[in-house]
């Protein structure tokens, strides 16, 4: 399976307030709203994504807001952090900006070549801003009120918090094209077949860390990508060879999925690059209407009837 993996395609987290998550990622963060849909295992509660202008794989954070939900921990066993990418420089206009909509964030940290601003979104979950002074060819999510050269770019990488490293970092790099790039402290990184931003995985194996508990504010699982159906097929054979249970394929409408949990208990997926998010709208007006995936349209009327409005 080596180099059938191109980095990060989407993180998927929960949420509460269903208003509160579309503010904050479209209003604050600047991201676009590129698909309003709904999870296809419960469709009476949205799916939500965001990302760049084009919806592509690499910059999209998506999630499941289940009202009134408990918040979770995040710890062990969890995708811990999301970093998304920002130029060098960028750090001081998001500060500002966080601390004027009372956004909690924390000191900025130095880690390996870049900075990084940790901050919390409304469930508490772990977000980074990473400045990197690395070149990032990706176009920056087109905010109407953040200048162009601070806007988010995409991923920059996932942070897992384990107990022990060893065997998910044998998975990473044996099975999945990853390589080790850097060591500091409690924190390994690898990178992708293509180093750059989106493409890195972090494993933090901090004793401090408690076990992470599910709820809001947490990550549900983190998706990487393949390019093509033969890529996807051809990754699924490498896991289970690997003796991981996998599920099959299975058709989310704008990507083929599979799902595996890795040995340090977070949830993995492997999602196709095509057909991608402009499949049922067209990029133009991506996120303006409810998408359901063919099986569920029958039901349209009643599962809209269902959702609370969202106002964007
Ligand atoms: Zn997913």
């Amino acid at each position: 399976m080596k180099n059938t993996i191109h980095g990060l395609h989407h993180i998927t987290a929960i949420s509460s307030d269903v208003h509160r998550n579309l503010e904050f990622y479209s209003q604050v963060l600047g991201l676009r709203f590129v698909k309003k849909s709904v999870n296809q295992d419960d469709p009476g509660t949205y799916h939500l994504y965001y990302g760049d202008y084009a919806g592509s794989p690499g910059t999209i954070m998506t999630f499941f807001p289940w009202v009134g939900l408990h918040r979770g921990r995040p710890g062990t066993g969890q995708a811990y952090a999301t970093g998304f990418a920002v130029a060098a420089g960028a750090l001081q206009f998001w500060q500002k900006r966080l601390a004027e909509r009372n956004i909690q964030t924390f000191a900025v940290e130095a880690r390996f070549n870049d900075e990084v601003l940790p901050f919390l979104d409304p469930d508490g979950l772990r977000l980074e801003l990473v400045a990197s002074a690395e070149t990032d060819t990706r176009a920056p999510a087109p905010a109407r009120d953040i200048p162009a050269e601070f806007a988010i770019r995409g991923f920059h990488g996932t942070t897992l918090a384990l107990i022990d490293s060893g065997a998910t970092a044998a998975l990473l790099t044996a099975t999945m094209g990853y390589r080790l790039v850097g060591q500091a402290g409690h924190r390994t990184r690898y990178v992708a077949d293509t180093p750059g931003p989106g493409n890195y995985v972090d494993l933090l194996t901090d004793p401090a860390l408690p076990r992470g508990l599910n709820g809001a504010g947490t990550i549900h699982h983190v998706a990487f990508r393949a390019a093509d159906d033969p890529a996807h097929v051809n990754a699924r054979t490498a896991l289970l060879e690997r003796g991981l249970h996998v599920s099959p394929v299975i058709d989310r409408a704008y990507f083929k999925s599979i799902y595996y949990r890795e040995p340090g208990g977070v949830l993995f997926e492997i999602a196709t690059d095509q057909p991608g998010f402009a499949i049922d709208e067209p990029v133009e007006s991506l996120g303006t209407r409810l998408s359901l995936p063919p099986r569920l349209e029958p039901h349209r009327a009643e599962i809209e009837a269902a959702l609370p409005r969202l106002h964007h």
